[in-house]
């Protein structure tokens, strides 16, 4: 990631709201005064949709000739196999003092909905923990527009050997404008790395605290939490485990998350092959919610590329979660973004497709409505 400001950051996914809409009318109204007015309704309709479609049309062109351009340019100037570690350019992070906010406290009044991402910040998570932390602000300049009235909070988490004062490592809720990209970036310098002690981790306390808070005025369809780990909670059996100090028990835990939340999603990042920690893990979701609500990057055995990868499945979730139309846009923008920079190296073209196609396996949706889907990100040539 280069540069610091927000306009750095946003725009990737910009240009995309109208890709692959699916538009349905609304249920017509039964109160018409009269026949004309019954007519008039009826056009209006028509012509909404037809402009919708037109919309829809241009943004698939537009896309189709940004891929073919990106395409000819790999294929006249082939990308370098990518360097051994693609650290972060060297640039001076931005930094302000007075706006740090550590703790949450309230979300703004005009907040539409909320984001709570509780990331993993044991030892053994350490290349994911760092990679969050130093591209938090790329995260929340990509959601904004894909959640412009949403607010986010980041909650470092490990576990209670750590002490109250790295457990839990909480940055107040931000906006994704430039503002929050800002008070994100300056507040996440006040993070620690936390050590964790035993293999698992508590999850369990940070979660029911989130779960009492005060959410003003944000109704529970519109609050969601994503988790981050390459461990799992106390009480799951493993080996050494120390135990949660308040005695919290998963269960009901979970309960308490699916009382008050919309959706409880978890990104896995267990070293890759580990299987016994990746079953364990899938069970940290309550029963038949791990198919797509549990993403899994330990597919992708390249360290480096599985940590850059961790940022965009955060946004990946965000988009799914707002809708069939909103995720379609964003993996055609990422696709695009990565024929831009080319970080799968030679291979450019067939890896992004691979990664989006493994995305895709985590759409609420039929294979055929998939495949649909990916002709229309890949541009068949
Ligand atoms: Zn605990």
């Amino acid at each position: 990631m280069s540069g610091n400001s927000h306009d750095s950051y946003r725009g990737h996914y910009d240009g995309y709201s109208s890709f692959g809409i699916s538009y349905d009318p609304p249920a017509p109204s039964r109160s018409y005064h009269d026949e004309a007015e019954r007519k008039e309704e009826e056009r209006k309709e028509r012509e909404r949709l037809a402009e919708a479609e037109r919309k829809r049309v241009a943004a698939e062109a537009e896309h189709a000739r940004k891929v073919e351009e990106a395409r000819e340019r790999i294929k006249s100037n082939p990308p370098p196999p990518p360097a051994a570690s693609r650290s972060a350019a060297k640039t001076a992070r931005f930094y302000d003092r007075s706006l740090v906010r550590l703790g949450i406290t309230t979300p703004a009044s005009d907040a539409e909905g909320l984001y709570y991402v509780l990331v993993d910040n044991s030892a053994s998570n350490d290349l994911i923990r760092s990679h969050i932390r130093a591209t938090v602000e790329y995260v929340l300049g990509t959601a904004c527009a894909l959640l412009p009235k949403h607010q986010i909070v980041f909650d470092f988490v490990s576990d209670h050997e750590d002490g109250d004062s790295l457990f839990m490592q909480e940055i107040d809720y931000v906006f994704p404008d430039e503002q929050g990209v800002k008070t994100l970036g300056s507040s996440v310098q006040h993070v620690y790395n936390a050590d964790g002690g035993d293999i698992p981790e508590c999850f369990a306390c940070p979660l029911e605290r989130i779960s009492k808070l005060n959410f003003g005025k944000v109704p529970k369809e519109r609050r969601h939490i994503i988790l981050v780990t390459d461990s799992i909670p106390h009480g799951f059996g493993w080996e050494g485990d120390n135990g949660c100090d308040a005695r919290l028990e998963w269960g009901s835990t979970l309960r308490k998350v699916q009382e008050t939340f919309a959706t409880f999603q978890v990104i896995g990042c267990p070293m890759p092959g580990d299987r016994i920690m990746l079953k364990l893990q899938k069970k940290m979701l309550p029963e038949g919610k791990a198919r797509y609500d549990f993403l899994d990057i330990s597919t992708v055995r390249d360290h480096e590329r599985r940590k850059a990868l961790v940022s965009t499945a955060i946004l990946f979730l965000m988009a799914r979660n707002k809708g069939r139309q909103t995720v379609e846009g964003f993996l055609a923008a990422l696709y695009l973004k990565w024929l831009k920079e080319p970080i799968f190296g030679g291979q450019t073209d067939s890896n992004a497709r691979e990664q989006i196609t493994t995305f895709a396996t985590y759409i609420e949706a039929s294979q055929e409505e998939i495949d649909a889907l990916l002709e229309r990100i890949f541009v068949k040539a």
